[in-house]
């Protein structure tokens, strides 16, 4: 990260996301920083650049800061405990499991099967791998993930099980994607995510996150990262 002041911009976003399940805006960022809001923008557009951040079309408000989303998205997660009352949107099938990883916290994760409809259902955490029977589809390789990066979220979704994936895909962009268990996406969002709210987090460079791919078995052209 190019400057302190960009350092301290993500950290209040992050800071707020996890702590309340939304974004902070310009003026507020502006007001807690000391900045006037057109050095605020700057620093947001700048780590918009660097993929740190991911901007609203209008680029004057936060969209996503990975794993955590400040609009709606398919996945509701919710504590395990019930009587905590926070709630963030996941981004995507990935992303639920990443704020788990990130706040170090038991969670239920709640969506629907985007083939049958079905509501699912259920629960994970650092050490807790979600049901074997669930699985999770890729839509493109990630050398294209940041070309629509909020579109490549949307469409990682969980199915109720491997054969419902693959009657959406036949039906939907037959040949196309990538099919994974949820466990695997668990396991990769842990140390993909794990770090992320921590005071020293470092972004991954590409050889780092490579290997944690690798390390989970997803391998091969279709997980190159660019
Ligand atoms: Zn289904
Ligand atoms: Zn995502």
């Amino acid at each position: 990260m190019s400057t302190s002041a960009a350092r301290q911009i993500r950290d209040l976003v992050y800071d707020t996301l996890a702590d309340e399940g939304r974004a902070p805006s310009v003026a507020e960022l502006a007001r807690l920083t000391g900045l006037n809001r057109a050095a605020v923008q700057n620093l947001l557009d700048e780590l918009a650049q660097a993929h740190t951040l991911v901007p609203t079309t209008d680029g004057d408000a936060i969209r996503m800061a990975h794993p955590f989303s400040a609009a709606p998205m398919a996945f509701v997660v919710t504590p395990a405990d019930g009587r905590d009352d926070r709630r963030w949107w996941g981004g995507c099938a990935w992303d639920s499991f990443g704020i788990s990883a990130a706040l170090h916290l038991d969670v239920r994760i709640d969506t629907a099967c985007p083939w049958c409809g079905s509501h699912v259902s259920y629960t994970s955490g650092p050490t807790t791998p979600p049901p074997g029977d669930l699985a999770v589809r890729f839509p493109r390789p990630a050398a294209e993930w940041w070309n629509d990066v909020v579109g490549t979220c949307t469409m990682i979704r969980t199915f109720c099980s491997r054969e419902h994936a693959e009657q959406w895909t036949a039906a939907h962009d037959p040949g196309a994607g990538y099919i994974a268990s949820a466990t695997t996406v668990w396991e990769l969002a842990g140390p993909w995510y794990g770090d992320r709210l921590t005071p020293d987090f470092q972004p991954h460079d590409r050889a780092t996150n490579q290997a944690i791919l690798e390390r989970v078995g997803l391998t091969g052209p279709f997980w190159r990262l660019p």
